[in-house]
């Protein structure tokens, strides 16, 4: 049986790091000069949840608008389309999992109930999760097309007030001006930067729902936690929530908290910990490490640059869903 680590604590800054682009007027979809006409009516900056519904509103309002999307490698080279993370590495990926491991959980009863289910049943999850996002994927795309917003799959940054600087994957440059910017980036995970070997052999999401359908699909799954589980939560509906996942086989490491982790031979993770409870040191291990030790908003490289896109026409974007 596979062995999952899933690690919770707060740790420090998050791993990425943005190039600073050279972009100059002068290449390709140069930007007018201030106070002249622009490129769109909005430029909105992030193609997840929230700027793609920002985008189609205000283009079914009649607006010329276009929207740059570009996802940042994870320090193991991942990436994903269009969409951003709901789509591609959060609730729709998750539900998705959580229905395979109902499912799985409905097999293994189904024959009290008279269902004959040929055996051995194969599990194909991870390939159908990743069709049914590639077509999401596609599917916006074709929106945005439909409604005339046009898409570049850009790193966007900003030039001045309407002028934001987009690189390829390839570092070609594109300038847009826009009289309006909405900024909706989102964030990303953070790895802990002081335990030795985190980014190159961990993998990051969220806790618990991770946790709960990883058992759920049959891997043996731990959570190690620096202090309390859900905290700032209600602690009933915490301890209603993990004493359930227990019974299905979680393991939980409660007052733990990692210092290293290290490749073995063979392929898998040694994780080496503290146990403040004993004052003793732990070990196990694991086939995967995944770290769900919170986000790290997206910064774009003008913040960094000292301009700061805290007036107007800026706009920052949140999602909010229907909830999961
Ligand atoms: C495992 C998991 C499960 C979740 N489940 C739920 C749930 O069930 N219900 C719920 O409501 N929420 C859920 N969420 C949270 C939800 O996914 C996020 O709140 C939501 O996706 C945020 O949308 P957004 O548009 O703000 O940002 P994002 O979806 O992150 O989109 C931002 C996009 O902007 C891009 N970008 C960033 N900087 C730049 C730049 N400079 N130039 C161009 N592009 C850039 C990013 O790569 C990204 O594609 C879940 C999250 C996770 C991780």
């Amino acid at each position: 049986m596979a062995a999952m680590a899933v690690v919770v604590l707060r740790g420090p800054r998050g791993h990425f790091r943005w190039r600073v682009p050279t972009c100059t007027r002068g290449v390709r979809g140069a930007a007018s000069p201030a106070g002249g006409q622009q490129d769109f009516d909005l430029l909105v900056i992030g193609g997840g949840s929230g700027g793609l519904a920002c985008a189609k509103e205000a283009a079914q309002l009649g607006k010329k608008v276009a929207v740059t999307d570009y996802v940042e490698p994870s320090p193991q080279g991942t990436r994903w389309g269009l969409g951003g993370t709901c789509v591609n590495v959060g609730c729709i990926p998750k539900k998705l999992m959580h229905q395979a491991a109902l499912l799985g959980d409905m097999i293994r009863d189904a024959h009290h109930y008279g269902w004959e289910v040929a055996q051995p049943v194969q599990n194909k999850m991870a390939e159908a999760v990743q069709n049914h996002v590639k077509s999401l994927n596609w599917g916006h795309r074709v929106q945005l097309q439909d409604r005339k917003v046009k898409y570049f799959n850009i790193k966007a940054s900003f030039v001045d007030k309407h002028t934001v600087c987009g690189v390829t994957k390839s570092g070609k440059e594109t300038l847009l001006s826009a009289d309006h910017i909405v900024i909706a980036t989102g964030g990303r995970p953070k790895y802990p930067t002081h335990i030795e070997g985190a980014s190159e052999y961990g993998i990051t999401n969220v806790a618990l729902e991770c946790a709960g359908f990883l058992t759920g699909i049959g891997l043996d799954t731990t959570v190690m936690m620096r202090s309390i589980p859900l905290r700032g939560f209600d602690q009933q509906m915490s301890s209603l929530v993990t004493e359930h996942m227990e019974s299905h086989g979680t393991r939980f490491l409660k007052g733990c908290v990692p210092s290293r982790i290290e490749k073995l031979p063979a392929g898998q993770l040694q994780v080496t910990w503290d146990d403040h409870a004993s004052g003793k040191e732990g070990t196990g291990i694991f086939d995967t490490v995944l770290w769900a030790i919170g986000k790290d908003a997206q910064n774009l490289v003008s913040l960094e640059q000292g301009y700061s896109p805290s007036f107007p026409p800026f706009i920052s974007w949140v999602h909010h869903s229907a909830g999961s």
